[in-house]
């Protein structure tokens, strides 16, 4: 990919891949120069004509190829992912080779069948005559500006869809992540791909900008067509006024603070587990994160009741867990991608100790194990107004609030200003899977899940994204698959001879013909109603003597 060619060139500007469980810096990467970024989006633009124009299934037939080349160097990417990103072992292969290996597949089968044109019946008996069709067609030029926490899985589950719909594709993979974003373009390269159908862009903020605010007064066919942003709130909506600005659709998946409800009938040991996986995997840098818990104790959280005992088996299983590099296939927990995150959580909870919140284990940096580690946290007394409550932590903290019933739950819940995701947690039964998706619809979040967490992400069909501060717009599965193209209506008018009774000609005949067809087809009234029934006859007998009128030939 030429994008990934110039990032190995010499330059000024140098990013780095650091393995974040040792500070030890692996690889140097030019940053791609923003004056570079017109010329991209110009080759994008011309691979673009060639990549759209054929077939859907001829492009699907690359994505196969792209599924058969991450299959082909799985081990080898994991432990990319492992070393730069520092995540597990175990977790590089469930949640970024698995899943991506799955969309691919995914949308190399189903992609044709997605994207076929869809014949539309029109409702209304007057336009019996018109046939129509939705046709979908790609943007164009689509910005995918991607975050370091899930490095592979998260621009794959974008780039595929895009491709398949026949967009061209300028990846800009995190800064703190460049060398999987490298090994995305070889991925790419060896599935064969058009040259410049994807590209990848190296850089930080400066880069994201050049591609999404473009140089003063350029021109329209300078931007990207539509911009596909994962990160943090603050740069989202820096994003989202760029597009703004320049009329360019957006897609922001940005950051959560996801509530889980443990209700009084649910499984305290599946629910434990739940949540120490649910808070800590990652090191909790997923969007997807139990920040907020909410356990059902109508008495209270002293010795001895539900909360209590629940917080114990929390604790316990995290102190189970194992914290080592992500290279290491028994470690559970990693380290913070940079030193820097643990500021932000010693913030937070600072903050909520201040305020009278209780530390139950964990809560301080590890620095004999490496420079990002932070000790796994549980955390109780915690209070609305607290920071740890409010803002997102994106690490591995647990608060777990006690609360008298499920109404109490959802409505802190709620109370936030992110909604993304949430879990409930039941009887695992049918009837508690019936009151947890009960709850679930009384939810403020894009997805919830009953008796598990977050592991919706991995399933291909289900539709990510959030609402308020989480953004908007949805990627993933078919609902992800719409926001890669534009719709296009095409009509035909099956009996063209016929005059349009709605075309010029106007007069009062014809303004009564209207009113008579138009009593016929909605004059309202429950369907037993003689009232309604004798309204709309005496309509289509008006109507039926009306034809003539709409049917004259028309003066202009
Ligand atoms: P970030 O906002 O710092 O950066 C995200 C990307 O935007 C990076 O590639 C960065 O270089 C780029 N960028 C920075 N400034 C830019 C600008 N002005 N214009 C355009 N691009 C710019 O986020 P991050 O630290 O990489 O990721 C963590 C955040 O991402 C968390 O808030 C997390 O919740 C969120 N996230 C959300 C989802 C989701 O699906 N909703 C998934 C993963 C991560």
């Amino acid at each position: 990919m030429a994008g990934a060619q110039q990032a190995m060139t010499n330059s000024a500007m140098e990013l780095e891949s650091i393995n974040p469980a040792t500070g030890e810096v692996f690889a140097r990467w030019a940053e791609t120069r923003a004056e570079e970024i017109l010329g991209l989006i110009a080759r994008a633009r011309a691979a673009q004509a060639g990549w759209g124009a054929l077939r859907v299934e001829a492009r699907c037939e690359y994505l196969a190829r792209l599924r058969d080349a991450l299959f082909a160097r799985r081990d080898e990417m994991a432990q990319l992912i492992a070393r730069e990103a520092g995540k597990p072992l175990v977790e590089a292969l469930f949640q970024e080779i698995l899943v991506s290996l799955d969309t691919a597949d995914y949308f190399a089968r189903r992609g044709p069948e997605l994207l076929r044109p869809e014949r539309i019946v029109h409702h209304l008996i007057a336009a019996k005559q018109i046939s129509g069709s939705v046709q979908l067609e790609p943007y164009g030029v689509v910005a995918i500006i991607s975050p370091w926490n899930y490095p592979l899985s998260i621009p794959l589950g974008q780039m595929i869809p895009a491709l398949a719909a026949g967009n061209a594709v300028i990846l800009k993979p995190s800064e703190l992540t460049p060398a999987i974003g490298h090994a995305i373009g070889e991925l790419m390269h060896e599935a064969g791909l058009p040259a410049d159908v994807v590209q990848i862009v190296y850089g930080g903020g400066e880069i994201g900008r050049a591609l999404t605010e473009g140089a003063p007064g350029a021109p329209r066919e300078s931007f990207p067509d539509k911009v596909i942003f994962t990160g943090s709130v603050e740069t989202g909506r820096r994003v989202a006024e760029a597009c703004a600005r320049q009329l360019i659709p957006s897609v922001l998946e940005l950051g959560g603070k996801d509530a889980m409800i443990v209700l009084e009938d649910a499984d305290i040991d599946i629910a434990s587990s739940g949540a120490v996986w649910g808070a800590f995997t990652n090191c909790g840098q997923a969007c997807l994160s139990v920040e907020r818990l909410f356990v059902v104790s109508p008495e209270g959280d002293g010795a001895g009741s539900r909360a209590a005992r629940f917080c114990e088996r929390v604790i316990e299983k995290t102190g189970r867990l194992k914290m080592g590099a992500g290279t290491d296939a028994s470690s559970d927990i990693g380290p913070l991608i940079r030193p820097r995150q643990m500021e932000r959580i010693e913030r937070q909870l600072a903050d909520a100790v201040a305020r009278g919140a209780r530390i139950l284990c964990g809560g301080r940096r590890r620095p004999e194990l490496g420079p990002g580690f932070f000790e796994p946290t549980v955390v109780t007394g915690v209070t609305p107004e607290m920071l740890l409550m409010r803002e997102e932590t994106f690490g591995p903290v647990l608060p777990v609030i006690s609360v008298r019933d499920a109404e109490e739950a959802v409505r802190l819940a709620n109370d936030s200003e992110f909604g993304l995701a949430a879990s409930i947690w039941t009887h695992p039964s049918d009837a508690g899977a019936l009151r947890g998706r009960e709850l679930a619809g009384r939810l403020r979040a894009g997805s919830v899940m009953v008796n598990d967490v977050a592991s919706y992400y991995g399933l291909c069909e289900a539709p990510h994204g959030g609402r308020g501060a989480s953004g908007w717009g949805r990627t993933h599965g078919r609902f992800g698959l719409a926001e890669m193209v534009q719709v296009k209506y095409v009509a035909t008018d099956r009996l063209p001879r016929w005059p349009k009774a709605w075309w010029y000609g106007y007069n009062a005949e014809l303004g009564a013909a209207a009113g008579r067809m138009i009593e016929m087809l909605f004059a309202p009234g429950r369907w037993w109603s003689m009232k309604k029934w004798r309204r709309r006859v005496a309509g289509a007998w008006g109507a039926r003597r009306a034809l003539p009128v709409m049917r004259r030939p028309r003066p202009l």
